[in-house]
């Protein structure tokens, strides 16, 4: 089987769900992450919303309207497999690949060109934890990224952050910087685990908080890379 067809095989699974998905909702309330399904603009067959080709003829389609989740056949939510986000990833790349279209009609090219594009997009947002819960919380209704998005910040994060931030300021040596990086390091973790409980149990207030606190952490993480280097330079 070579890479195309395996990869029909495999999403043809998802398809023939999506047409259930599609039939069964025609009464009811569309879902937000439901899969709905569209005509390829070439042969007019069906194909559902996020996949790049058309499972009849093969035509690569639009990238559309699929969200992040959608386009590389993941699951909505903020804990993902991170292999199956590499594999999926790179294999669609592959199948976008430019010298892949290297005959084909200018419609094809650029489709191709803006399914690539929308995939590059897709998996940078989802492979990294911040802009993943960023762009996750805005899908659920909640647009953390816009200024006062968040409402007030909670004091307790400020607090730490600014803890933090005077522990790196006064850190004077390359021992004193690795202790504020490893505190740094272990929060963002336990930050990275409470997000994935508050979106588990739909708490967007709490999610929307901790993704303030993990942008505070993140920042705090580069100072501390940025503080390294300034006493490696004066040293
Ligand atoms: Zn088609």
């Amino acid at each position: 089987m070579n890479a195309t067809s395996e990869y029909s095989a495999k999403r043809k699974v998802t398809l023939v769900q999506a047409k259930a998905d599609g039939a069964a909702r025609r009464d009811a309330t569309e879902a937000p992450g439901d899969r709905i399904v569209q005509a390829c603009w070439s042969c007019q067959g069906p194909v559902a919303v996020g996949e790049p080709f058309c499972p009849s003829c093969k035509a690569v389609q639009p990238p559309g309207q699929a969200d992040h989740f959608q386009r590389l056949g993941l699951p909505r939510g903020f804990e993902i497999d991170t292999a199956a986000l590499e594999k999926s990833y790179f294999q669609m790349q592959r199948l976008l690949h430019p010298d892949r279209f290297a005959t084909r009609t200018p419609k094809e090219k650029t489709l191709s060109q803006q399914q690539a594009t929308s995939l590059n997009d897709a998996y940078e947002t989802l492979k990294d934890p911040l802009a993943r819960a960023a762009y996750l919380a805005n899908l659920m209704g909640r647009d953390v990224l816009k200024e006062d998005g968040n409402g007030p910040v909670d004091p307790m994060i400020l607090m730490e952050a600014m803890e933090m931030r005077e522990a790196l300021a006064e850190a004077e040596t390359a021992e004193d910087v690795a202790t504020v990086t490893k505190r740094a390091q272990g929060e963002i973790a336990d930050c990275e685990s409470e997000l994935s409980d508050a979106f588990a149990a739909d708490d967007l207030d709490q999610a929307a908080a901790l993704i303030t606190r993990l942008k505070y952490l993140r920042k705090l993480a580069d100072d501390t890379r940025a503080r390294r280097a300034e006493l490696r330079g004066r040293g």
